[in-house]
């Protein structure tokens, strides 16, 4: 058995497995998928799970078995590895600029249906005519800026305006609006996340009647996460959540989702036990994503991160008497989720401590 090739892991217990290694606990990232579906079963809005979280189409195939509409991605280098995957229904929640990656979504066009974010007049402009060159047509939904102030026009007449001119436009067909309330979806108050959701929605929906009362049909009207999905879900007038951290999940999420489970984890190896109450274990900024703040020690109750500035080490504060040794494993859960998938080539999934399959990540490290 060549046992630094991943692909032979299968079979193995989890202690013998090479670290750092990304984890994905075959069972609670299938709960964590039923329940999310659950919540669409019987609603008139459907879920377009985000690929960016996980970029795992192994897990798209999960999620799609369960009942999504399609799937949402950020980069059209995704879009691509989600093509090659046979998946179709794909929007790709952002602007899509430059010759380079308008002839590249052409030919993406050719093989599956992408949709795009839209928010000027000279993208839509270069789409069009960039499409219609090619005999093909891009499905567009203009972006609306509902308070992220990222991308996106106003709602109201701007939007209005530019959906006119997406509409007049040949090889480019307008579907709908994009709004994206990430500015939200982490209020740790629940209350008040709901409130301030529906509140940043209700323009969008306004919006959309303005544009049907101009005569222009809106198929799809999209935003939300895993932190807003029981609001954004309801809300009359939205037809898609583009929901994607509650697959694999990550420590600052749970914290305010713990309906959802911890799939996703990094195992490490204790590589010194400098003092009695310190392990160093053998992973650091260079592979656990943590934008939200250090990662936690799974399943060590009083066991918690010291220090954490390293590229290759952390430092890890245990309890008392914990009887840790050089070459035991630890496990840690990161606090996002995204960007740690990105650091990896694959997932080790496992299931009652023993790996069961290892599932490429095709979407680690595509950046355009
Ligand atoms: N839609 C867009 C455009 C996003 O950028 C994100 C996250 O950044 C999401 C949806 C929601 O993803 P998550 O459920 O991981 O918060």
């Amino acid at each position: 058995m060549n046992s630094t090739n991943p692909n032979n892991w299968k079979g193995l217990p989890l202690a013998e497995v090479d670290t750092p290694s990304l984890l994905l606990d075959a069972d609670a990232l299938q709960a964590n998928i039923d329940r999310m579906a659950a919540f669409f079963v019987n609603r008139p809005s459907g879920l377009r799970p985000h690929f960016k979280s996980h970029k795992c189409t192994k897990i798209v195939r999960l999620q799609m078995q369960a009942g999504a509409v399609g799937i949402t991605c950020a980069k059209l280098g995704e879009a691509e590895v989600l093509a090659d995957a046979g998946i179709r229904e794909i929007l790709i929640a952002n602007q899509i600029v430059g010759h380079v990656k308008i002839a590249r979504l052409i030919q993406l066009a050719k093989r599956a249906a992408p949709i795009v974010a839209v928010d000027s007049e000279e993208n839509a402009r270069m789409l069009s005519a960039a499409a219609s060159a090619a005999n093909v047509e891009i499905r567009a939904l203009v972006e609306v800026d509902i308070g992220l102030n990222r991308c996106g026009v106003k709602s109201g007449a701007p939007a209005l305006a530019l959906t006119r001119l997406i509409a007049s436009l040949p090889g480019i067909k307008f579907e709908g609006l994009q709004g994206y309330e990430g500015h939200l979806v982490d209020l740790p108050d629940e209350a008040e996340r709901a409130e301030k959701t529906r509140a940043a929605l209700k323009p969008l929906v306004e919006t959309r009647r303005l544009i049907e009362s101009s005569g222009i049909p809106v198929n799809i009207v999209t935003g939300g996460s895993t932190g807003t999905y029981t609001f954004t879900g309801d809300f009359p007038g939205v037809d898609e959540v583009q929901a994607g951290s509650y697959a694999a999940m990550d420590w600052y999420y749970f914290d305010i989702r713990p309906e959802f489970r911890q799939a996703m984890s990094i195992l490490t190896t204790v590589i010194s036990r400098p003092a009695p109450d310190i392990a160093i274990v053998d992973v650091g900024r260079k592979g656990v994503g943590a934008e939200f703040g250090p990662p936690r020690v799974k399943d060590l109750p009083g066991a918690s991160i010291a220090r954490f500035g390293s590229e290759e080490h952390a430092s890890i504060s245990l309890p008392k008497d914990c009887n840790m040794s050089v070459g035991d494993h630890l496990e840690l859960i990161p606090s996002h989720g995204c960007t740690t998938s990105n650091l990896y080539r694959e997932f080790i999934v496992h299931r009652h401590g023993v790996v069961e399959d290892v599932w490429p990540i095709e979407g680690s490290g595509q950046m355009r």
